[in-house]
């Protein structure tokens, strides 16, 4: 389905997009109790690595449109800090190897991380992808404000660490949207929930690298951020406690024996799990179907 031209399709809603929190001990939130997930990833103190400034293509396997990524310049040295780390993290490369390399895009994708600014000068702590330009639009205001939901006032790197996990769920979700433009995927229902399901396929199965648990890190996110969000039942999207069932029911439908915990944590309902098998079932059949068609090996030569 073909929107207005300018749509900007918005993780959040928009009045949760205008908080500008500064990392700053005096800000400092709780930090969880117990995170849902150990987090793999271990980031340091110093870094020499420049950032790519102008675009870097990640080359493909067949001479089609490329997923592009972008670091613009900082304005502030705080945000030049963030973008690096990210940076350093491998941040998007992971993904965009990935999916480079499995499906043959009509054009190119860019991704930009770059710093959001609201009119009246504040941070947007959001991001979006933009059919206009074929652009997926990461604000690093809204890394260091994931950031701040892990931060426990002491570990600057692992809430960091977390916060790129979380990062990197969202990068899917709004791959998710870049690939139902591009490819004109037809998609039944409301297109959020199915950039989300797109997330989890990805993490999940049929792809050389299943990363799970960045599914539950973002389950976590959705669930500490609630709060602080205004939602309103004429958003595209579900709600935040909805969205964190469903992220839980379809990473526990993968394989009930491992992730019997979420439930146990409040992640899900025994209810709601009773379903989650079927409904992994058919998210990953739905989504083979619309993307086995546009897989490189079948229109490559
Ligand atoms: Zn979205």
């Amino acid at each position: 389905m073909k929107k207005v031209a300018a749509l900007l399709l918005c993780l959040l809603v928009s009045s949760a997009c205008r908080e500008d929190l500064k990392w700053t001990a005096a800000d400092k939130k709780p930090g969880p109790a117990a995170s849902p997930a150990a987090s793999p990833v271990a980031a340091k103190s110093a870094d020499a690595t420049p950032l790519p400034t102008a675009a870097t293509p990640v080359p493909t396997r067949a001479a089609t449109g490329q997923f592009k990524i972008i670091y613009t310049e900082m304005q502030t040295q705080s945000q030049h800090d963030l973008a690096k780390m990210l940076w350093r993290h491998g941040f998007p490369r992971r993904q965009l190897n990935i999916l480079g390399s499995v499906y043959a895009l009509p054009e190119d994708i860019t991704i930009r991380v770059t710093e959001c600014k609201a009119a009246d000068g504040s941070d947007i702590l959001n991001a979006f992808y933009l059919r206009e330009t074929r652009e997926i639009r990461l604000c690093i205001g809204f890394f260091r404000s994931i950031a701040m939901i892990y931060y426990d006032g002491t570990d600057y790197v692992k809430a960091i660490a977390h916060a790129h996990n979380v990062f990197q769920f969202i990068l899917l979700h709004e791959m998710g949207h870049a690939l139902i433009d591009v490819l004109k995927l037809p998609i039944t229902g409301k297109e959020e929930d199915a950039a989300d399901q797109f997330a989890i396929f990805v993490l999940a199965d049929d792809l050389p690298e299943k990363d799970l648990p960045q599914a539950i890190y973002a389950a976590y996110y959705f669930k500490q951020s609630a709060a602080t969000r205004q939602e309103t039942y004429a958003d595209q999207h579900g709600f935040s406690h909805q969205r964190v069932y469903n992220f839980s029911c379809w990473v526990y439908g993968t394989g009930p024996e491992h992730y019997a915990y979420l439930i146990d944590n409040g992640y899900l309902t025994q209810a709601r799990a009773v379903t989650c098998r079927e409904e992994w079932q058919q998210l990953k059949t739905g989504w083979l179907k619309l993307l086995t068609p546009h897989l490189k090996e079948k229109t490559t030569p």
